[in-house]
């Protein structure tokens, strides 16, 4: 399968181009040339197949063509060793818990099957060293770092806001050493993301290293998420057949809704989406408006989700030819601050049992706002409460429980490359350290 660029001024390429390149030279972003459509039979059996056979067949739809089966079978289930549980909230509200990976958020689910990809990609032909470029609010550095550590032939180094993340997820990507090395940048996300993107332009650097991108503009992380949606929805069906299924994701840089998209451009029968916004809410805005005007992200306590500028966005314009009005009878958006999250965590708390994360909160919220008679709400709980503990015990009154996994990180040494918010002294700082 080919995929092209959705600004159409650079040619169309493989898949394993598409990973090793990440962005297109022409700055667009990779789509498959075709969605195939999933056949009836795959729905009707849907409900007794585990996640991993459900990711398998999602997955050689899309990489069929490019990777041996046995070999795509194994990169599937390697990636998706955890589970992920639909669990009941209340009445008509499920949660999709996306957070059971190593570093208890869903970008785990991308990060460990691009990893595994581009791996099996670079082991065939031994060529140089790849250096993965990544920018994070938090949780995609966490995702990729581990995703990537050890993995050979990848060197990976994550940009991340000084002092706009939490103590957690900065353990998660400053202390592992061996091929990870962390840069801690004097800026905003924005500020790393225009870094990686300005690295990816330059042709000095493009000539003397191999480079590639591990945000969700890599098709080969962003795909896999689809393989939940389908997941989810089977889970529901066991339970009520007769069910109509919205699902609400808490959004950001619109990755994740993005393969929900997909997922229902396949064949799965989910009614409709909502993207949950903190108040970052340009999408929400186009939704509204029609106009879409990126800025600069404010700080919010879902900072996962603080983007301004989406880079999804125009996969989603893609996938629906620019029809404005085809996109809003899919999708709505709702948007919540900070005083709403909080509420709502401990609310949410006292009156369920069920403990929200931050980004979850939003997804929640979303649903009780948006869901109409006669409908479930699936929302998708991205990250487990614990890798924001600071904000939910502060939102609760109550301390959070540290799973062991998550505890272990603290325990480690931070290591990180200090620097500012500048290109010239960004691309010295990779030259000197490949
Ligand atoms: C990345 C992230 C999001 C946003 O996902 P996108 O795919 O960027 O829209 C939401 N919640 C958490 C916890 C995240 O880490």
């Amino acid at each position: 399968m080919f995929y092209y660029s959705t600004q159409k001024q650079s040619p169309a390429v493989t898949l394993k181009e598409a990973v090793v390149k990440g962005l297109a030279p022409d700055r667009g972003l990779y789509m498959p040339e075709t969605i195939g459509q999933l056949p009836a039979s795959f729905f009707e059996e849907i409900t007794g197949m585990s996640l991993t056979t459900i990711a398998q067949t999602v997955a050689r739809s899309f990489f069929g063509d490019d990777i041996a089966q046995h070999e795509l079978d194994a990169i599937v289930a390697d990636t998706l060793s955890f589970g992920i549980p639909l669990r009941q909230v209340e009445d008509n509200i499920w949660v999709l818990e996306l957070f059971h990976g190593p570093t208890f958020a869903f970008k785990d689910v991308g990060a460990r099957f691009m990893a595994r990809m581009l791996s099996h990609f670079i082991k065939k032909e031994q060529q140089e060293e790849v250096k993965v470029l990544v920018a994070t609010s938090g949780d995609t550095g966490s995702a990729v770092a581990n995703g990537f550590l050890g993995v050979e032939g990848i060197r990976v180094f994550v940009l991340y806001p000084s002092g706009k993340v939490s103590d957690i997820q900065e353990a998660q990507f400053t202390t592992l050493g061996r091929n990870i090395t962390a840069l801690e940048v004097d800026g905003t996300f924005d500020d790393c993301q225009a870094l990686v993107k300005n690295a990816f332009m330059d042709e000095e650097l493009n000539r003397s290293l191999r480079l590639t991108s591990a945000n969700s503009i890599n098709v080969a992380r962003f795909l896999p998420q689809s393989f939940y949606y389908f997941h989810a929805w089977a889970q529901l069906m066991r339970i009520n057949p007769d069910a109509k299924a919205v699902i609400s994701v808490p959004s950001g840089n619109l990755g994740n809704l993005t393969a929900g998209l997909f997922a229902r451009r396949m064949g799965l029968p989910v009614e409709r989406f909502i993207a949950a916004n903190n108040r970052n809410d340009v999408f929400r805005e186009y939704l509204l408006t029609g106009d879409y005007s990126p800025r600069s992200s404010v700080q919010t306590i879902a900072n996962a989700m603080d983007v301004g500028a989406p880079s999804n966005f125009d996969r989603i314009l893609d996938l629906y030819g620019h029809d404005h009005h085809a996109i809003t009878h899919d999708i709505t958006a709702y948007r919540y601050n900070d005083e709403e999250i909080c509420h709502t965590i401990r609310e949410t708390q006292q009156r369920t049992g069920y403990l929200l994360d931050p980004h979850g909160a939003c997804g929640y919220l979303a649903l009780k706002e948006g869901l109409q008679p006669g409908e479930t709400g699936i929302f998708l709980a991205t990250a487990h409460p614990a890798k924001f503990r600071d904000t939910v015990e502060d939102c609760t009154g109550k301390s959070v429980n540290i799973p062991d996994g998550l505890s272990a990180f603290m325990q480690r040494r931070k290591e990180t490359i200090d620097l500012p918010n500048d290109f010239t002294l960004f691309k010295k700082a990779l030259l000197r350290l490949s």
